[in-house]
């Protein structure tokens, strides 16, 4: 049985992902893995509540450490905690780029501290961001993920342009978007604008255009030329950070950032974010140049909860074991897409990837705009749906693998895969 819930409620949150879902889809709970409706339906969750519950949904500790916390403690905020620095050491052990941190409570926020930041860093004002890139809901500065491309310019010499509906007249002054993926086109840019360019944003593995991996030598190139331009790296974490490994995509791939965003993850499922980075831009923040502020920062919940994820996280064996499961579900999906003859393939690394219906190979968003079959990824989501796997319902938006994803999980989603994909 579905949509059991009437129309007309007064809530937007419907209208929101009309355009996305088959038909309502009204979360009564989580458990692992699992997802389950409020007409009582169980989905194999690859949506993971677009990213967090690394962990599966309500994970033990997570929660039991946040009922802990409220019952003999209350909520604690506005004044430092000691578990808020326990925290903040435990975030600069894992990561490498990070040497002093800051909480706050979601991504977005993070990302306006990031830039404000490099601005008062570099004395600069231009951020250099990517075409298909996404850094959150503020209007400011990061609005939406998709620039007209036909407005954009060549790919070797592309515009700042505004970047949708809602985006505030002016804001498009401070921001160069370029094509992800390709460091000529960086360079050239740093080269004719270095002098106003404050800091670079990127996700190090592009996951709100899909999923995309950075070229070989891109981030590396990107690292080069931010340092002899004076500009702060900035890398956002939010989706890559705890999900690669404790250390993130910087771990992963050895490449430094001046300041990095994290979010997601490293709740365990309850909002908290962080901006670290080296110390010598950070130490603005330990003065009082840059506020970085606001009522909620390092709630005691939220602090209780990281705490407790990033334990669970730090535990031997675990990222192996969740890289482990995640290839067995790429590897599997990748032989049944091939065996039913489909122009489609996966792309990921570890625990975050993606299935790209397209018969060409996808950098950045350029591609994606020109080669992904939107149409064929549609029915592909639908089908997985009807067969009880949610995946994300967006073309260019990712899967997630838990610890919580079992091997009987795989197996029931690549026998759905099979079937769905025999259909297309
Ligand atoms: N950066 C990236 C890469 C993201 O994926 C998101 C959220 N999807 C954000 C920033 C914004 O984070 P939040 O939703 O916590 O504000």
């Amino acid at each position: 049985a579905r949509h059991v819930i009437p129309g007309g409620v007064n809530s937007t949150a419907r209208a929101q992902w009309s355009g996305w879902l088959p038909y309502p889809l009204f979360v009564e709970r989580g458990e692992g893995s699992r997802l389950v409706d409020a007409d009582g339906n169980h989905y194999i969750d690859y949506l993971l509540g677009l990213g967090p519950m690394i962990l599966g949904h309500r994970p033990r500790k997570v929660t039991r450490a946040v009922v802990d916390f409220i019952e003999q403690r209350g909520t604690v905020f506005a004044l430092p905690t000691a578990d808020e620095a326990v925290l903040a050491e435990k975030i600069v052990a894992a990561v490498p780029g990070v040497e002093q941190v800051r909480l706050c409570n979601t991504g977005t926020e993070a990302v306006l501290y990031a830039t404000r930041l490099a601005r008062a860093f570099t004395g600069k004002r231009k951020i250099i961001r990517f075409e298909g890139m996404y850094h959150g809901f503020s209007d400011g500065v990061y609005w939406s993920k998709h620039p007209p491309i036909d407005k954009a310019g060549p790919d070797h010499s592309p515009k700042a342009v505004p970047q949708g509906p809602g985006m505030p007249r002016g804001v498009e002054e401070n921001l160069i978007i370029l094509p992800w993926n390709d460091a000529q086109a960086l360079a050239d840019v740093l080269a004719k604008h270095g002098e106003e360019i404050a800091g670079i944003i990127t996700e190090p593995v592009m996951c709100n255009t899909g999923c995309i991996l950075p070229r070989h030598g891109y981030l590396e190139a990107m690292r080069d030329l931010a340092t002899r331009h004076d500009v702060v790296l900035i890398f956002d974490e939010v989706i890559t950070g705890f999900r690669l490994g404790l250390g993130g995509a910087q771990a992963r791939f050895g490449i430094r950032p001046d300041l990095s965003v994290f979010a997601k993850g490293l709740g365990g499922g309850f909002p908290v974010a962080a901006l670290g980075g080296r110390k010598e831009i950070m130490s603005l923040v330990a003065d009082g140049t840059v506020s970085m502020a606001g009522t909620y920062t390092a709630n005691g919940i939220a602090v209780a909860a990281a705490n407790a994820a990033l334990d669970e996280l730090g535990q031997d064996g675990v990222y192996g074991q969740l890289d482990a499961v995640s290839d067995e579900l790429r590897t599997g999906l990748d032989l049944v897409l091939k065996q039913a003859g489909l122009p489609a393939y996966t792309v990921g690394v570890g625990p975050l990837m993606q299935v790209w219906f397209a018969s060409k190979p996808i950098h950045n968003y350029r591609d994606a705009e020109r080669y992904a079959d939107q149409g064929l990824f549609r029915r592909w989501f639908e089908g997985m749906l009807e067969r009880g796997v949610l995946f994300h319902p967006g073309a260019y938006e990712n899967l997630f693998v838990s610890t919580a994803h079992s091997r009987e999980d795989i197996a029931v989603t690549l026998a759905a895969a099979k079937d769905v994909a025999s259909g297309l």
